[in-house]
């Protein structure tokens, strides 16, 4: 079947309740602060056999990014029914990103947040980095790594809808044959990607930058280091230059929806993954045996 026969599924908490809507129709105001400000904020999910990956975690972020925006708490128990009620039915075989979108409403009105989830295929494109990896740029952020600790308005560590930047960055790398991007600080660490952690390996040693200047903290990092800790590798979150990615053993850009894609030039120098990649798709549980 092809990717665009396969359903589309809209859904809202309307008054804390969860409802689909009809895909054809619209499902936000104009007057939206998310649609006009980019005010809001999100969270993106794997959808696997049929099942939501990392719901509790997910919800835990998407509670303290609302914090950082100053927006009301999620109603977890709301969003994990609205969740539910999106992935029901979804085909097993097919990999989804369901996506959790809240915003501040509309405005010049006190109303309620919006709360919209979606759901549709996994890209191809995306699939197919997962197993074959991405080159990537070197671009910087403008910012130094502690500039976010201090300067709260920029939104350090919160997963907020503007990713006009993000999505610039991932444009100016591919008009230079690039497919993703290491965002680097003006100071000269690494800090993420666009929409992925850095982690990288060295001898049986998984390592990826700290928090505090400002990255999201992935969940999918998160996973993978539990699961490696399991396995018997050791893990560290270290201040990283872009010379220690060029000495690793491996480096991936980790994120929910495309798992870990190894990162296989860096500014057009090509590098290997020591053959670590399917290990890491075997701890993210992203292998079909
Ligand atoms: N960093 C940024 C900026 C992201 O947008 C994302 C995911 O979209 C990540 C990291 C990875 O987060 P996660 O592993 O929770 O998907």
């Amino acid at each position: 079947m092809d990717e665009a026969e396969y359903p589309h599924v809209i859904g809202r908490l309307f008054e804390g309740v969860p409802e689909l809507l009809d895909p054809a129709q619209p499902a936000v105001a104009a007057f939206d602060l998310g649609l006009v400000r980019g005010d809001g904020i999100f969270e993106s999910l794997l959808v696997r056999h049929g099942g939501v990956r990392g719901l509790s975690t997910h919800l835990s972020r998407l509670t303290r990014s609302a914090e950082l925006l100053g927006l009301p708490a999620p109603d977890r128990a709301a969003w994990a029914s609205l969740a539910a009620a999106c992935a029901d039915g979804w085909p097993p075989e097919v990999e989804g990103v369901l996506r959790l979108v809240m915003t501040r409403g509309l405005d010049g009105l006190a109303g309620p947040p919006t709360c919209l989830a979606t759901l549709a295929p996994v890209p191809e494109e995306t699939l197919r980095q997962r197993r074959e990896g991405v080159g990537v740029r070197l671009l910087s952020l403008g910012v130094s790594a502690d500039e976010r600790a201090r300067s709260p308005w920029l939104l350090g560590g919160a997963k907020s809808l503007s990713y006009a930047v993000n999505v610039a960055a991932l444009r100016h790398a591919k008009s230079s044959g690039a497919e993703d991007v290491v965002f680097t600080s003006t100071d000269g660490l690494v800090l993420e990607g666009p929409t992925s952690t850095v982690v990288w390996a060295s001898g049986h040693s998984l390592h990826t930058p700290p928090w505090d200047s400002g990255i999201l903290a992935g969940t999918t990092q998160a996973d993978l280091f539990e699961h490696a800790e399991h396995a018997g590798w050791t893990t560290s979150v270290v201040p990283t230059i872009p010379a220690d990615l060029v000495a690793a053993d491996a480096v991936w850009l980790v994120s929910s929806i495309r798992g870990a894609a190894a990162i296989t030039s860096i500014d057009g120098a090509t590098r290997g993954d020591a053959g670590l990649t399917p290990t890491v798709h075997r701890l993210l549980d992203l292998i079909d045996e």
